[in-house]
């Protein structure tokens, strides 16, 4: 599956939004939502990402909704920071109030509340909330809005003070976004092949006559060009232990090989 995913980091510029600890809203939020860029696009495929915002500067609310309508988001997440009185901390997560029962953007907080909850240990769950907010109530798509933490509580500021900290919020953010749009993980660790080579040539037919003999043993062969030589590739393999099979096979009709990877 494919999602085209807007990340909106609240407040910015005049606006600095919440502040406490020696931290401002508007510069946390920036970067959980640089952080959940940066791990969508590196570990999923097929996900395309829009910030609303990519530096501290001010953007009024509707012009993020308007932003979102108008290139046809699938999903909207907007990140934030709560504040009280310095006595409240953890995690909530909203959804617009005015959804009919079972919305699918009921289904997008289940899982991005949980997932963030799973990599974000340290913060209290405050639980699954909905209220009208104006970025959740003027876009068309599934929309949630995170409060991560309270700036002005001294427990929640040192994890907010924390990039590795800010990592796992993003990762959270990153996984449930991943988990209700059926994103596929990248295969990031690209399978390397092991090939069995039976000799390096200067000559082609050389190479062809060793090919030969190969192939009178049955076993399957071809001649390329590596560099200004020519090798004798007798199998390429997925696994490096069956590639060195082969080459005890060829040892056993007498000839000479080594995996090259
Ligand atoms: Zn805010």
């Amino acid at each position: 599956m494919s999602a085209k995913v807007i990340l909106d980091p609240g407040h910015g510029g005049h606006d600095q939004g919440a502040s406490g600890n020696g931290l401002k809203e508007k510069d946390v939020v920036l970067k959980i939502a640089k952080y959940t860029n940066e791990i969508l696009e590196n570990n999923y495929e097929e996900v395309e990402t829009r910030l609303t915002r990519k530096s501290d500067y001010f953007v009024d609310l509707l012009q993020r909704s308007e932003f979102a309508n108008e290139w046809g988001a699938d999903y909207f997440v907007s990140f934030h920071i709560n504040a009280f009185d310095g006595s409240a901390q953890g995690f909530e997560s909203y959804i617009y109030n005015g959804l009919p029962e079972d919305s699918k953007a009921e289904k997008f907080q289940n899982a991005l509340h949980e997932e963030i909850l799973k990599e974000a240990k340290y913060f209290y769950d405050r639980g699954l909330k909905e209220a009208n907010f104006s970025v959740l109530r003027e876009t068309n798509m599934p929309a949630i809005l995170t409060e991560n933490g309270f700036i002005d509580s001294e427990k929640d500021a040192k994890h907010l003070k924390s990039n590795e900290d800010l990592r796992n919020v993003a990762l959270g953010h990153a996984k449930g976004i991943a988990e209700i749009a059926g994103l596929n993980l990248k295969d990031s660790n690209e399978k390397k092949k092991s090939e069995v080579v039976a000799g390096t040539f200067s000559n082609y037919e050389n190479a062809q006559n060793k090919g030969e003999i190969l192939s009178d043993q049955g076993v399957d062969n071809y001649v390329r060009k590596s560099g200004n030589y020519f090798e004798v590739v007798a199998g390429t393999f997925e696994n490096n232990e069956n590639a060195k099979d082969m080459v005890i096979t060829l040892k056993n009709f007498g000839i000479d090989s080594y995996v090259k990877q």
